[in-house]
């Protein structure tokens, strides 16, 4: 049979201009990063061809031997990773991780009490327009006016309306999260917590975070953000009755049957960040937003909270006079991907927002470190600079030629992806 290049050109020139962007930008996104070869070839193995409804040992199907195996893997990498007693491999994304704790633990009309979306929470955690917002009462907590999450907010949030769940967790937080805290809210009003690690999982794998299993009964994550591996979702628990309800919200409640390729890109993910180098690669990552974040408040922006401790910021951009879909469209035109992002109390709509949020975890996949996110940030203020004085297209010109260097010299896949 054809390869895919010559049977369906149409589509294979988008994957190749996809994978030329990927290695021609610097991609900033704070939710994504480069997978691995690896995990990608496991990714795009005969396993997709698989039906497994049911666990390992417990399956509907028949020929389910060899998945089994990976599945297994899967859930042991896992539970080595983060000192987890029960693992779930199966969710399909971090939203569905989300939704099937809220199934197993909750009934629709009760309490849960997350992070609003406006202070850096996602949607999962009880925003209108979610399910988590439709089929339950939400409450959200949100930050105090230095931007760190309001504590005190959130125990009297918790007294007063009796949450069955409280979530902690964030899409757009970059400071320490205190679990222990959050255990200690929960515990004082008889509720049930989730952390939703999901962005931060690939620190707290390596101890450049501190962990939440001492704390949560229950934890979420996705797999593909700080913990690099493909798309999806995992949960975690060490209580064995809370694990069991999980595993059957997951399937059947949930979901049909589990995607084997992508549960065995997740262990070739969890085995990778196993290995010393991992804790290598998370720690640069941190020192590089610290580096990217220093640089940025000496151009002029405002980091909301004043700083990171992860692998992520929200900068403020009205100490600049800017907006943040303007300067995203900039920083795109100059070859540097981030996404706008509400900040804390913003005056601007969700589609305009006075604030980008930017992360390093992709860019540290590629090589990058604090130095190379030094020139990044420079490189960042160079092009919002020029936005402020009235874009002129030869800085940003000018600025995307140092961004194809910096890019060549740090090549993702070393031109072998996608052959
Ligand atoms: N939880 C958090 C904290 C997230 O940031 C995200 C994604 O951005 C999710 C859950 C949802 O993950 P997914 O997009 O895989 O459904």
């Amino acid at each position: 049979t054809a390869p895919l290049s010559i049977f369906d050109p149409a589509l294979w020139a988008a994957i190749e201009a996809e994978g030329r962007r990927q290695e021609g930008e610097i991609e900033l996104i704070a939710s994504e990063n480069h997978a691995s070869l690896r995990v990608m070839a496991a990714q795009g193995s005969v396993l997709t061809n698989k039906y497994a409804e049911g666990y390992p040992g417990k399956r509907y199907y028949g020929g389910c031997g060899e998945v089994d195996v990976v599945e297994q893997l899967a859930i042991d990498r896992l539970k080595q990773l983060f000192g987890a007693d029960f693992a779930n491999v199966q969710p399909h994304s971090g939203a569905q991780a989300n939704g099937a704790v809220m199934l197993a633990l909750l009934q629709p009309g009760e309490t849960i009490l997350g992070m609003s979306l406006d202070a850096g929470g996602h949607l999962t955690h009880g925003a209108r327009p979610a399910l988590s917002g439709k089929w339950f009462h939400a409450v959200a907590y949100g930050l105090t006016p230095e931007g760190l999450i309001d504590y005190e907010q959130v125990a009297a949030l918790a007294e007063a309306e009796r949450p069955k769940l409280i979530i902690a967790g964030a899409s757009a937080y970059s400071r320490i999260i205190d679990f222990a805290r959050f255990r200690a809210i929960a515990d004082s009003v008889g509720a049930l917590l989730m952390v939703d690690m999901a962005h931060i999982a690939g620190l707290v794998a390596t101890g450049h975070h501190p962990s939440p299993m001492p704390h949560a009964h229950v934890v979420t994550s996705t797999t593909h953000k700080t913990l690099r591996g493909p798309r999806g979702g995992i949960i975690l628990s060490n209580d064995e009755a809370i694990a069991k309800k999980i595993n059957a919200a997951v399937f059947p409640g949930l979901q049909g049957g589990p995607l084997m390729h992508v549960i065995a890109a997740k262990a070739v993910a969890f085995e990778e960040a196993l290995q010393p180098d991992f804790t290598d690669y998370a720690g640069r990552v941190v020192a590089s937003a610290k580096a990217l974040a220093e640089v940025l408040v000496e151009r002029g922006a405002a980091i909301v909270s004043g700083g990171t401790d992860n692998h992520l910021m929200l900068v403020d951009l009205r100490p600049l006079g800017l907006k943040g879909n303007e300067a995203a469209d900039a920083l795109e035109r100059a070859g540097i991907t981030c996404n706008k992002n509400g900040v804390p109390g913003d005056p601007e709509k969700p589609t305009v927002t006075s604030g980008i949020r930017l992360g390093t975890a992709a860019g540290c996949s590629r090589g990058f470190g604090p130095d190379e996110f030094r020139q990044i940030g420079h490189l960042i203020g160079d092009v919002l600079d020029n936005l402020r004085n009235g874009p002129d297209a030869s800085v940003e010109d000018a600025v995307h030629q140092k961004v194809s260097a910096l890019c060549r010299a740090f090549p993702i896949y070393g031109g072998t992806a996608n052959v």
